[in-house]
């Protein structure tokens, strides 16, 4: 729902709210915040308010650093962990630069001006249904996370094999204190490891509600003395963390993807937008899958995708089509992990399937055997190509592919680049204990 500023004074007064939380997200998807007290409300109404936004990465430089917050005022939310001094609202802001336009660094306004594109090609909505999954870690005598997982449980374990189970359990309920429809949480395959599954919604709340749903998980995880991480791959050995997402094209009269006559009842224009993800995967993996370690989860073996294939049954290929039809009809998007920027990754596969609709691009087949089992030969004969297996090679990749450049547009497509590749030149200088265990003595 949206809120009037009416609505929002009277909030404030009924829940004693003192401070104010103005949130939005840098280039690399982390949570920046200024917080102000209350008496700033006003101001902060009538997008009077201003910061300095050459410090944050990725924005901006120096000369050109006053920018003015505009407050959207949908996403107002009172934090429940207020204490006598009263309450902490939070509202995600879009970033204007001072001369009063939506500022093109911000990945927030960038998928809304992606979204606007979307409506002006006849649909209504791109839903996202996003799977994070994590893990739950202790904390050493000095409050810093260890490598000690915080139990071995595995896939749907109950307590007392899930010790995470409070802690999860904790979360969840703190999520519907905030409005979230949490539909399942579980315990994930590798120990330690956790999943929260929550209804899917548009795409800017999709996105908003993947940040907040991170805050959240890190506080909670905190009062149980314990490190919630979303790093892709933290440990060698077992599964990673992924962020499935799942997604779907609304239009004026329902799902643009169900079609009851449609080959396994999809339409045309699924197809299409699945030719498209196909088409530009191998483009979108630098948005969807970071930073050095995200490549590290994508190996055979830990049910996380290594080719680029789709399946309308088997959980194993980059995209599935989850059998649910009608409203429910819906692709699965199994690369991307949570250390996405979700505001960019959802604008790069919407951009990318887009393309699909537009150029009529027809996906292959779909693979309905285990590709794993596939010699190179037998993939090749089917086109299936490799996902990029290291954040170099998916730069390359990026930079050919101007769907890519349309997708963050110019400002934020050349800022990635440029610090993505400076993370890579600093990972490529490094020798691991890997390389000293392996070669120190055998050379
Ligand atoms: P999995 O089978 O991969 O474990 P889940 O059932 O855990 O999938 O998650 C399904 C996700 O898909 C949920 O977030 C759900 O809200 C979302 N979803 C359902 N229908 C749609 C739709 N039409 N568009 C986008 N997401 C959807
Ligand atoms: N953890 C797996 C991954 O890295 C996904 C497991 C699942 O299917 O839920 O993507
Ligand atoms: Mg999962
Ligand atoms: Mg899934």
């Amino acid at each position: 729902r949206t809120y009037t500023e009416e609505d929002i004074r009277e909030m404030v007064k009924e829940e004693n709210v003192r401070f104010l939380r103005l949130m939005f997200t840098d280039l690399f998807g982390m949570i920046k915040n200024v917080e102000v007290p209350i008496s700033q409300l006003d101001k902060l109404l009538d997008n009077k308010l201003m910061f300095d936004g050459s410090s944050i990465d990725g924005f901006v430089r120096i000369e050109e650093s006053d920018m003015y917050l505009y407050p959207d005022l949908s996403t107002w939310m009172v934090f429940p962990w207020g204490n006598e001094h009263g309450k902490v609202a939070r509202i995600i802001c879009e970033v204007y630069t001072s001369d009063r336009k939506p500022f093109a660094g911000d990945p927030r306004n960038n998928l809304i001006r992606v979204l606007e594109d979307m409506k002006a090609e006849g649909f209504t909505d791109f839903n996202i249904g996003p799977e994070p999954e994590f893990f739950l870690l202790k904390l050493d005598e000095n409050g810093k996370p260890t490598t000690h997982l915080n139990d071995s449980g595995s896939y749907f374990d109950l307590a007392p094999m899930d010790l995470g189970e409070n802690c999860r359990r904790d979360i969840v309920l703190e999520l519907e204190n905030m409005g979230f429809d949490v539909e399942a949480s579980h315990h994930e395959v590798a120990p330690g490891q956790h999943e929260i599954d929550f209804k899917y919604a548009d795409a800017l709340k999709a996105a908003d509600n993947i940040q907040t749903f991170k805050l959240v998980v890190k506080t909670v995880a905190r009062k149980y003395n314990l490190h919630a991480t979303f790093m892709p791959k933290p440990m060698d050995g077992i599964n990673g963390s992924g962020m499935h997402l799942n997604m779907s094209l609304f239009n004026g009269s329902g799902n643009a993807f169900y079609d009851e006559k449609g080959e396994l009842q999809l339409s045309q224009k699924a197809y299409w937008f699945l030719g498209g993800l196909l088409k530009h995967a191998r483009s979108f993996t630098a948005v969807c899958n970071p930073i050095v370690n995200s490549y590290k989860r994508l190996v055979p073996g830990f049910e996380a995708p290594v080719y680029v294939a789709w399946s309308g049954s088997n959980r194993s290929p980059l995209v599935r089509v989850p059998s649910s039809r009608g409203a429910s009809t819906r692709f699965e998007v199994r690369s991307v992990d949570p250390a996405a920027n979700p505001y960019l990754a959802i604008a790069a596969v919407l951009e990318a399937g887009l393309d699909g609709i537009r150029n009529k691009i027809e996906p292959d087949d779909s693979v309905d055997r285990n590709i794993y089992r596939m010699n190179l030969e037998e993939r090749t004969e089917e086109n299936i190509t490799d996902l990029p297996s290291t954040l170099h090679n998916a730069l390359k990749e990026f930079e050919k592919d101007d769907i890519m450049k349309k997708a963050l547009g110019e400002h934020i497509y050349q800022s990635f680049l440029e610090a993505k590749k400076l993370e890579w030149a600093s990972y490529r200088q490094e020798v691991t204990q890997w390389e000293r265990d392996q070669y120190l003595e055998m050379f």
